[in-house]
């Protein structure tokens, strides 16, 4: 029997476990220097000319984000219907509304055009998805947000390294999150970023992590707000500036990995199936394809479990969001955006992550023709 192969898995080197072990020993384990360096290793991949600040989760950070562009209670923001519930549900928890739109079919992004076609006059934050690594477009949806004087704030959870249009995701636009989590391109175990340039976000974006607090110069505390807590530790960030490091050959080799998958699954599925290619900027978070489990007489659920009889993982990213059982309480009705509808009922993430071989492509590559080959 061969090792089980999970749909992800974190590659952590030993330099870095070293340098983890150096902190804990170092009598510094909370927020202090390797926060403050990896905030500026960030700043510096992203080229610089951006403010970086670096929390517990990408999730805290948006919500931080929201928050400190006064985002609340009467507002809409435009979601895709295709992400993680993350997304929109940081938008609730600020008080404001989500609005779903629905998606492409193979990029799973949201264009500009239904953004536009989404504004209300209660519009005030577009949030784009770079869906498995792949940018959206993102000129004209800032184009957009300028027009009508929106906060746009990119969930660049799979997004950490993307390129559109050559530019880095971070390097450009208004206020663009990362995520750190264990699953993601590069990890703090948890944690994530926001990349911002605008110096009005930084002070209420310092009091949102941490508990309102602003010093004085003498070092006097005071309190100006009820604010969070989301700093990172120093701990996890040494974890990150390892990963940093090898962002650019992680994914790299997740972008050859997946080149094997289509020039194997290319030939033998239905282009529906398989995901829009992107070009060299796509960071490929995630190999995602469609099998049409009503079609083929069976279920996803059979699915994952003949995967797993053959020893491979496969992962379920998303639900389209307007069907889960919260959203649809509020009043959403699913089949209204029917790609992320078809996306959410069909979807299946192949293994792939920077440690794997060219051989466990071909094996899972075998697995699935096999399993709609019936
Ligand atoms: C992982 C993820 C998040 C949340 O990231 P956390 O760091 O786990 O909070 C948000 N949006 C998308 C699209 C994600 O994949």
């Amino acid at each position: 029997m061969q090792d089980f192969l999970p749909f992800t898995r974190p590659t952590i080197d030993d330099e870095t476990i070293a340098e983890v072990i150096a902190v804990l020993r170092s009598g510094w384990i909370t927020s202090g220097p390797k926060v403050l360096e990896l905030e500026r290793a960030l700043a510096a991949y992203l080229g610089g000319g951006r403010q970086v600040r670096v929390m517990t989760s990408a999730t805290g950070g948006m919500e931080m984000a929201l928050r400190a562009a006064g985002v609340g209670a009467g507002d809409e923001v435009i979601v895709p219907a295709m992400t993680f519930a993350a997304s929109a549900n940081v938008v609730v928890r600020v008080g404001a509304r989500p609005v779903f739109i629905d998606v492409e079919l193979r990029s799973r992004n949201a264009t500009a055009a239904a953004f536009a076609a989404a504004l209300t006059p209660r519009s005030r934050a577009l949030m784009p998805v770079h869906f498995s690594g792949l940018a959206v477009d993102m000129d004209p949806v800032n184009e957009l947000a300028t027009r009508h004087g929106l906060r746009v704030i990119e969930d660049a959870a799979h997004a950490v390294g993307t390129r559109d249009r050559g530019r880095l995701i971070g390097s450009f636009g208004d206020i663009i999150s990362f995520s750190f989590h264990a699953n993601k391109n590069m990890t703090t175990v948890e944690g994530g970023a926001l990349a911002f340039a605008d110096p009005a976000l930084a002070l209420p974006l310092d009091r949102e992590r941490f508990h309102g607090i602003t010093k004085d110069a003498a070092g006097n505390v005071d309190v100006f707000e009820a604010g969070g807590k989301y700093n990172l530790t120093d701990v996890a960030a040494a974890v990150g500036i390892g990963q940093l490091r090898r962002l650019p050959g992680f994914n790299a080799r997740r972008r050859e990995l997946a080149q094997h998958y289509f020039e194997r699954l290319g030939p033998r599925l239905d282009p529906d199936m398989l995901p829009a290619p992107g070009d060299d900027g796509h960071s490929w978070h995630m190999f995602v394809v469609l099998v049409p489990f009503g079609r083929l007489g069976t279920t996803r659920d059979a699915f994952i479990a003949a995967m797993k009889s053959r020893g491979i993982g496969v992962g379920v990213h998303y639900p389209s969001v307007p069907a889960l059982t919260y959203y649809r309480q509020l009043g959403w009705n699913p089949a209204a955006f029917p790609n992320a509808a078809r996306i959410g009922a069909e979807t299946v993430t192949l293994p792939l992550f920077p440690a794997m071989t060219i051989g466990d492509v071909d094996r899972v590559c075998d697995a699935l023709l096999e399993f709609v080959k019936r």
